[in-house]
């Protein structure tokens, strides 16, 4: 039936708009599950968005289609991973087949409760049945429920009288599904993509009932769950095929992370939970679950004059309580946290909101949350993961005021000298605050590899997996587990050999350890006489310090875009001066400070530079295209970094250079500015090769440069086009792969060719198993994270730089990542089994 021209579809909540881009799940961000949009909700019950038949209604209560006279499908889904729910949450009002008017209330929804137990809150709205709309309200912005929201078209199909398929049907074995919880939207979606692929009619089957297997909503209508026994079949001329894909796709369990399937015949496995390394290591403890209380905030308060004090004195008391962990932190990264928070605290456009609220008679804690979460969302939906971080760091300081304001003490926890923490979420402070004498690691179910509570683990040196399975939650205070982060396995009950096996690992890494921080001051040489030159990636003044005790021979680079984050001013030039001179002072005059440009724009904004939100950050105005957009940015900061130049042996490098242009103006304007403070000597001048352009054209920059520095994290991601911070791609942005080395091999010959020196200051540099690689590519300097220079000086000293070439020429012929890493692998086997010979 064709769609009327006017079909609106009304918000089914109110809340924040977000783009569909920004939400963080690749099927709904990709559109797998089909176009529309997403709400942060501000309210708890979910309206139809238009008048229809409720053609599915999930058992868990979390999604529910409702489907038009004219068949446009609308598919609403509340929150995200809220399927592990179980339903715990949510109260249907409908039920499947029955007809709604717009505007009908569908599901009441805790959003308190799904808030602190699933993924995230937000909500999608789909057009599944993939009619075109326009949107009414633009992407972002306040919505209230029931506001009209998209308009939707006609698809504009004539409609076509389907042809009867040829053949036979042809059924799959029965399968048993694997999906912990059946085909919900998610897995559901990816069968129906796969399934359209294929020109034959396709059904699947489940009992009696069958669907149309192209058709999400009818999947989902099948209400299938784990374990459940489906077939497949199919009619046409590609009938075999589409059974051949679909059933596989099925037994793998259609995208989603599954269990292994265990031959009966063998012994049970060890009970192993997976996630994602936050950070490295190992521990043997107990599990302690650290529960957050549910806070209740009432919407409407006392007069707003009493109001207004009462946020005002938690906002002191806030401030104080943080200032006083500041004091006490164990280090630099934890005090930077609570610091950080200050600022936040300090920002008067929250607290202009949030009195904005209380003279509307809302109450303290109602208003202040109220302005802390709609903050929180606007950050979380430009798509920076650096501004996501901020807006976790904005809840977790929200929470300290709100708790003040309701009167709700922090939790001491008595906790066992082994503890292993178990929680939903950490928040930074939580982690900042930990006590290391007792907590021997932890195991979140949010989280992700580069957030800052991983970041604080790796500074507290506790291993921590984040991304684990939900069912986690569930484990009972005191069960033993061994937190495997390196392998991102939590082992629950783990047997006396498992115990003994990481014991011994324990030993053999501390004694590992010690042995490279007693040699940490000798330089680094090949067995064959080849100096490398070991220097380390910094942010700050301290890390410096640290560096150079650990042996660095001098700072390969300094990220002076660290030194200016999360503040709302520029740095005056003193400060700027005061600052690089005393990191110069530190580096000394005998060594090299690779001070890089200001590298933000994209993923790291700088709160006093306003930028233009962008579609593709990574792909913007980023690092020295930012710089000459803005020339006195980057003349400020080098007239004050060539202050520095007296100091020691300073080396200027500009980052993301993609063109010969960006390198001549740069350089025109450091020699101007060298000129105006009468430098005789101009400092070096080098740039970053972390754009594939600039790799292919480095015999084109070389004669104009003095060195270059490789930054594999962005190399990798802009050859291989993978965001370097996509969970779902994080093993396949892989700095190994053979394109990304082909490139460093070129920039090292046409370096090479111009006698100009190269460095990696990517992560890639601090791996051991990169070193004998990036050796032989004829790398002359590794510039690694500040803790792992005697651990890379050592390796150094392990490898014979003729093999080194030997490895590297055939790693190069290579196909993938996972084969160099194993050619690696068992090169330094090799290598670790000679060195014995010769110590003995
Ligand atoms: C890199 O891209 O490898 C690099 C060192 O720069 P950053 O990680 O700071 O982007
Ligand atoms: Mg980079």
């Amino acid at each position: 039936m064709a769609v009327p021209q006017q079909l609106q579809l009304l918000a089914p909540l109110s809340g924040v708009l977000m783009a569909l881009d920004q939400v963080p799940d690749p099927v709904f961000a990709g559109r797998v599950i089909g176009d529309g949009l997403c709400i942060d909700p501000t309210s708890s019950t979910l309206c139809a968005p238009l008048a229809g038949v409720v053609s599915d209604i999930q058992a868990s209560g979390h999604a529910v289609t409702v489907t038009s006279d004219e068949g446009v499908q609308v598919l609403m889904h509340i929150g995200l991973d809220t399927v592990n729910l179980a339903g715990a949450g949510f109260t249907p009002r409908v039920e499947a087949g029955q007809r709604v008017e717009a505007g009908q209330a569908l599901i009441d929804f805790d959003a308190d409760y799904i808030a602190l137990h699933a993924r995230s809150l937000l909500t999608l709205m789909l057009v599944v049945s993939g009619e075109p709309f326009t949107s009414l309200v633009g992407t972002t912005g306040l919505v209230q429920s029931g506001q009209p929201v998209l308009s939707v078209g006609s698809a504009g199909t004539a409609s076509v009288t389907p042809e009867m398929p040829k053949g036979e049907a042809l059924f799959s074995p029965p399968i048993s599904l694997p999906n912990p919880n059946g085909l919900h939207a998610r897995p559901a979606a990816v069968f129906a993509q796969a399934a359209k692929r294929f020109t034959a009619t396709i059904h699947l089957h489940r009992l009696q009932a069958q669907a149309n297997a192209k058709s999400l909503v009818a999947i989902m209508a099948l209400q299938t769950g784990p374990g459940d026994s489906v077939q497949v079949s199919a009619q046409g001329e590609d009938a075999e095929a589409a059974l051949d894909t679909l059933t596989r796709l099925l037994a793998e369990g259609c995208g989603e992370n599954v269990p292994v399937p265990v031959a009966t015949s063998e012994p049970e496995l060890p009970n192993v939970l997976r996630g994602v390394c936050a950070s490295p290591g190992s521990a043997l403890g107990q599990v302690v679950q650290i529960v957050e209380p549910t806070l209740t905030v009432n919407e409407f308060g006392a007069e707003p004059a009493v109001e207004r004090a009462a946020l005002t004195d938690a906002l002191v008391e806030a401030d104080m309580a943080l200032q006083h962990l500041c004091d006490t932190a164990s280090g630099e990264a934890q005090a930077e946290i609570f610091k950080a928070h200050q600022e936040l605290l300090a920002d008067p456009s929250l607290l202009d909101q949030a009195l904005a609220l209380i003279d509307e008679g809302k109450s303290a804690a109602f208003a202040w949350n109220t302005s802390t979460e709609a903050t929180a969302a606007m950050f979380r939906s430009l798509g920076s993961a650096l501004l996501a971080e901020r807006a976790a760091d904005l809840v977790d300081v929200g929470q300290r005021v709100l708790k003040l304001l309701l009167g709700v003490r922090e939790q001491t926890l008595v906790l066992p000298d082994d503890a292993i923490l178990i929680a939903d979420q950490l928040t930074p402070s939580q982690t900042a605050g930990l006590n290391t004498d007792k907590v021997l690691g932890f195991a979140t179910v949010g989280g992700g590899a580069t957030s800052h509570v991983a970041i604080l683990a790796r500074a507290c040196g506790l291993p921590a997996i984040c991304a684990m399975p939900v069912q986690m939650l569930a484990l009972a205070d005191g069960t033993q587990v061994l937190l495997d982060a390196d392998k991102g396995e939590l082992q629950l009950n783990p047997n006396a050999e498992s115990i003994d096996q990481l014991r011994a690992r324990h030993e053999r890494q501390r004694q590992r350890h010690q042995h490279e921080l007693a040699q940490a001051t000798l330089a680094a040489c090949t067995r064959d006489g080849q100096h490398i030159e070991v220097t380390a990636n910094v942010a700050s003044l301290s890390e410096t310090a640290q560096a150079m005790d650990l042996g660095a021979g001098g700072v390969g680079l300094l990220r002076s875009e660290f030194l200016y984050l999360d503040r709302h001013q520029a740095p005056s030039h003193d400060e700027q001066v005061s600052t690089y001179s005393a990191i110069a002072r530190s580096v000394g005059p005998s060594h090299n400070l690779v001070v890089r440009t200001l590298d933000v724009g994209g993923d790291k904004p700088l709160a006093y530079v306003p930028m233009d939100a962008e579609s593709n950050p990574f792909l913007g105005l980023r690092g020295i295209r930012l710089c000459l957009e803005r020339p006195q940015l980057l003349r400020e900061q080098l007239r004050a970094v060539l202050a520095c130049c007296q100091l020691t042996r300073l080396h200027i490098m500009l980052p993301m250079v993609t063109q010969l242009s960006e390198l001549r103006l740069a350089r025109q304007m450091l020699e101007q500015e060298a000129q105006a403070l009468g430098l005789a000597e101009m400092p070096k001048l080098g740039v970053m090769i972390e754009v594939p352009a600039a790799a292919l054209m480095a015999d084109r920059f070389a004669p104009h440069v003095d060195f270059f520095s490789i930054g594999t994290n962005d190399l990798t991601q802009y050859t291989l086009a993978m965001d370097r911070d996509h969970p779902r791609l994080a093993s396949q942005a892989d700095s190994y792969h053979p394109a990304v080395l082909r490139l460093i091999a070129t920039t090292v010959q046409a370096a090479h060719a111009h006698g100009k020196w190269v460095g990696v200051c990517g992560a890639m540099a601090s791996e051991r198993l990169a070193v004998p690689l990036l050796l032989g590519l004829g790398v002359d300097e590794l510039s690694v994270s500040v803790p792992l220079i005697p651990a890379i000086k050592s390796t150094v000293r392990e490898l014979n730089l003729s093999e080194c070439q030997t490895i590297a020429r055939q790693v190069l012929d290579l196909e993938s990542a996972e084969q160099v890493r194993e050619a690696l692998r068992l090169h330094s086997e090799a290598i670790a089994d000679t060195t014995r010979i010769l110590e003995n």
